[in-house]
């Protein structure tokens, strides 16, 4: 007897489902991709309890008339594309007629819909139509999904608490006004409004809006492209980074999607900057002609295959790498590289009680020569007539002549840990000992990349006692200390011994730094090679040579302020931490204007 039946349209959707619906922000995906097909310009998402009581999209797109609305509910039933042809040349979100069947087969689905000239309401209870037909309602399209998965146990059973599917739609709503910075978006979790956007089609205002005004400000806009990409960027400079990939979004034609090469180009961009698995905040928006990519790989439409892509690679990482370049000078100096708009900007962030200073500064600022008799009476009255045994010293301080960082004249120590020193633009304070780390690390990684192995031995082996676990990992220590051209002998007594050291390490506190690694291995997660190399050179820079805190000479201020100059990257230690910091003149006004 023959075994092999056709399976019913209730369980192939249901296996559909199993693809497409994994969790509720997967129906908040379909629902909101359909209302942007449908040419919406507003759409507010609703979920309860992270979506598993309840989820709703409402749109003001174009609507279903009857017929549409109940055969959108039908196993691959779309509007989309009609012929195999179409399949290569996608310019809406969905296409495969398969996610209102599929969510409607394992839920209590309501659809309600006007297409401007009537409304209709069809009800589907687990897969059947309970209702079709008349209703009133607004222009665009409702949907309500209610008891997501209740026929479904075995699905239920891997819902995550409702906070964190909460924290899935959520995330996914931002992805998405990121996409489509021309549509509004409004999404409430358990009635409250946790996104809003205007849809007034402004990418920074949607940064604003996500991340918040520190990102925003840090953040700048980059346009490139060739013949076949042209790319749009929001990029927030690297004083600010994440410990996860998360907050890479990749937009290929509208579609937020999950690419690992783009990815992997934006952080070797960013990759100057960034301590060893930091990450940057950065938005990517590409278009293309839709022939060049194939969104037919996988059901959630999260992956796309792409032709051209190593170029296009190519293309965002030199861009984005320069855009960095240019940008990317100190914290908190977002008017760097447009001194002239500072005032303005920090002029209207006064406070309402700064009114006063605004109008002063205004004033000053109409009168030029009011400013030019300010500037000779500085020049005709030095402060020799005040402190006249400061004549010398003050002669003394010359200009250090900027390369990456602005000139700068040292003023003096502070708590024998910073230096500072006078700008055109403010005061720049720089850590010592982050300073030093930056230019040891450089140091050191261009002797550890120039290496060829020599190496210099020990006139005393050191040895170094492990802990059991540490010395039941004895064999991936080895290969871990092998990858930074270090050759440990493990003699099976609980110790690690090195007999030699490379010649790099030689001026270095091994001991220290070779503990500290060891202490950090972790092969659970193995990182790459270059990530290793990167860590162990920022470990021993930090290990090398004295720790700074002291007094130190105004020569030596100088020296430290021409070392970082000449740093390829002087902004941060390598472990991200601020090298020098800057107060603006604005800064300090705004602060003293408080009253
Ligand atoms: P697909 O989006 O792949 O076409 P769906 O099952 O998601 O498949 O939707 C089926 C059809 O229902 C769509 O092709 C579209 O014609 C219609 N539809 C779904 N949602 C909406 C909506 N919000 N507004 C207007 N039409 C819609
Ligand atoms: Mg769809």
């Amino acid at each position: 007897m023959s075994r092999i039946q056709k399976l019913s349209d209730q369980v192939t959707n249901m296996i559909a489902a199993g693809e497409v619906v994994e969790r509720p922000m997967g129906v908040v995906k379909e629902l909101v991709e359909n209302s942007m097909d449908a040419g919406a310009k507003d759409i507010e998402i609703r979920i309860t309890d992270g979506g598993l009581k309840s989820i709703s999209v409402q749109d003001d797109g174009c609507g279903m008339d009857p017929a549409d609305a109940v055969n959108s509910l039908g196993r691959h039933a779309t509007s989309k594309i009609a012929r195999a042809d179409d399949l290569w040349n996608i310019r809406t979100m969905g296409f495969r007629g398969e996610a209102l069947p599929s969510i409607a087969s394992v839920s209590r689905l309501d659809l309600l819909t006007n297409d401007g000239s009537q409304g209709t309401e069809v009800k589907v209870e687990y897969g059947k139509i309970t209702y079709a037909g008349p209703q009133a309602a607004p222009e665009g399209t409702l949907v309500t999904v209610e008891s997501l998965f209740y026929r479904t146990p075995a699905r239920l059973k891997h819902m995550k608490s409702p906070q964190s599917e909460a924290g899935a739609v959520i995330e996914l709503a931002e992805r998405f006004a990121f996409a489509r910075e021309d549509i509004a978006f409004r999404l409430y979790s358990n009635d409250v409004l946790r996104l809003e956007t205007t849809g007034g089609g402004d990418l920074m205002e949607v940064l604003y809006r996500v991340y918040g005004a520190r990102m925003a400000e840090s953040a700048v806009a980059a346009e490139f492209h060739d013949y076949d990409f042209a790319c749009r960027a929001l990029l927030v400079m690297p004083e600010f980074t994440r410990a996860s990939r998360q907050d890479i979004l990749i937009c290929v034609n509208d579609r937020v999607v999950h690419s690992y090469k783009i990815q992997k180009a934006l952080i070797r961009a960013y990759e100057p900057y960034h301590a060893p698995q930091r990450y940057p905040i950065c938005v990517l928006k590409i278009k293309t002609d839709p022939r060049l990519v194939d969104v037919n790989v996988h059901p959630s439409k999260w992956e796309i295959r792409l032709s051209k892509e190593e170029q296009l690679t190519q293309l965002v990482e030199n861009h984005v790498r320069r855009a960095l370049a240019e940008n990317f000078r100190l914290r908190g100096m977002p008017s760097f590289s447009a001194p002239e708009e500072a005032p303005k900007k920090a002029a209207s962030a006064v406070p309402a009680c700064g009114k006063e200073s605004v109008r002063m500064q205004q004033t000053f600022d109409a009168l030029p020569e009011m400013q030019e008799a300010a500037a000779v009476r500085e020049k005709e009255l030095p402060e020799r007539e005040i402190f006249p045994q400061e004549e010398e010293t003050a002669e003394e301080q010359p200009v250090i002549r900027g390369r990456k960082l602005p000139d700068l004249r040292v003023i003096g120590q502070f708590h024998a840990d910073y230096i500072l020193a006078e700008g055109k633009d403010g005061l720049y304070i720089i850590d010592q000992h982050a300073a030093q780390e930056r230019m040891n690390y450089e140091r050191l990684w261009k002797q550890f990349s120039a290496g060829g192995g020599a190496v210099q031995p020990l006139l005393v082996p050191l040895s170094l006692k492990l802990t059991p676990s540490r010395a039941a990992q004895a064999e991936g220590l080895k290969e871990y200390f092998r990858q930074i051209g270090l050759s440990i002998e493990t003699p099976g007594d609980n110790t690690v011994v090195l007999q030699e050291v490379p010649v790099w390490m030689t001026d270095l506190d091994v001991e220290a730094a070779l503990q500290e690694l060891i202490d950090q291995y972790d092969p659970a997660h193995p990182t790459s090679r270059a990530d290793l190399q990167k860590h162990a050179v920022a470990t021993m820079a930090c290990h090398s040579s004295i720790r700074f805190n002291r007094t130190l000479s105004l020569g030596e201020m100088e020296k430290v302020i021409e070392d970082l100059n000449a740093c390829e990257q002087p902004y941060n230690c390598p472990h991200g931490r601020p090298t020098i910091i800057r107060i603006t003149d604005e800064d300090l006004r705004k602060e003293f204007d408080r009253g």
